[in-house]
């Protein structure tokens, strides 16, 4: 932990943080919840990075930060920057026994917005998940309807262990249903499940289903054991009346 607090102590809390503004993708406070770790307070660095994702620990260990946040930061331009993956990954395992631990960050934001819309989200993928995570905590009802009898898709059977190890993943969909999500496993569009029906019991239907095919690279060898192929794009389409 001292070498954590150390690495964290080396952010200079920039003003304009353009690992922040410039790289992530989400707009993650990346100086704020550093701060929190400087102050060896987890949880509140933990809370600071649930405004923005509830895949802290997924991000923290798969995103490309050289390219995206630690690309941006400053103390890159004259040396090393910042490990934020690392910091990151340090503030969601430090909670990571604790199921309540996002349900507790957010317990009085959800009474708050209670609301009476519902809503169906078609597929429980990573962009599914963050979906329905976000409308929980504005006070919707929300319904997971998942093809497979688990949920994670891409991140349980697209990324290998070595990168993302399932309890991480598993983990993680614990604390997001947690925010009284319902799910129903093996539910296929087109199959059991059809839009013009969920169009009668939902204010808004969230199409998260994926692109689970992947293209073929067309080479020798590709199919033996032990080749993995990356899977990159996820479609993503909304269907809502929730504004009417
Ligand atoms: S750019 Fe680097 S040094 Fe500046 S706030 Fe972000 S992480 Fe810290």
């Amino acid at each position: 932990m001292e070498k954590i607090i150390d690495e964290a102590s080396n952010c200079l809390n920039c003003k304009n943080k353009p690992c922040s503004t410039k790289g992530c993708p989400l707009g993650n406070n990346i100086p704020q919840f550093i701060e929190q770790i400087k102050q060896n307070n987890y949880k509140e660095a933990y809370k600071i990075l649930s405004e923005t994702t509830v895949l802290q620990g997924i991000c923290g260990r798969i995103c490309p930060h050289a390219k995206q946040c630690q690309g941006s930061c400053i103390r890159g331009i004259k040396g090393k920057p910042i490990s934020i993956g690392e910091l990151e990954t340090v503030a969601f395992d430090a909670v990571l026994e604790d199921d309540d631990s996002l349900l507790n960050c957010y317990q009085e934001e959800i009474r708050k917005n209670k609301t009476n819309k519902k809503v169906a989200v078609i597929g429980g993928g990573p962009t599914g998940l963050t979906a329905s995570a976000f409308l929980a905590r504005n006070g919707v009802q929300v319904t997971i309807y998942e093809k497979y009898d688990y949920l994670g898709g891409l991140l349980v059977h697209g990324i290998p262990e070595f990168r993302l190890p399932k309890e991480i993943v598993e983990k993680t969909v614990k604390k997001i249903l947690r925010l009284g999500i319902e799910v129903k496993y093996n539910q296929q569009l087109g199959k059991n499940i059809f839009i013009k029906d969920l169009e009668k019991q939902y204010d808004a239907i969230f199409l998260s289903i994926g692109a689970n095919k992947s293209s073929k690279m067309g080479v020798e060898g590709e199919e033996l054991e032990g080749v993995i192929r990356r899977q990159r794009t996820f479609r993503i389409q909304t269907t809502s009346r929730l504004q009417r």
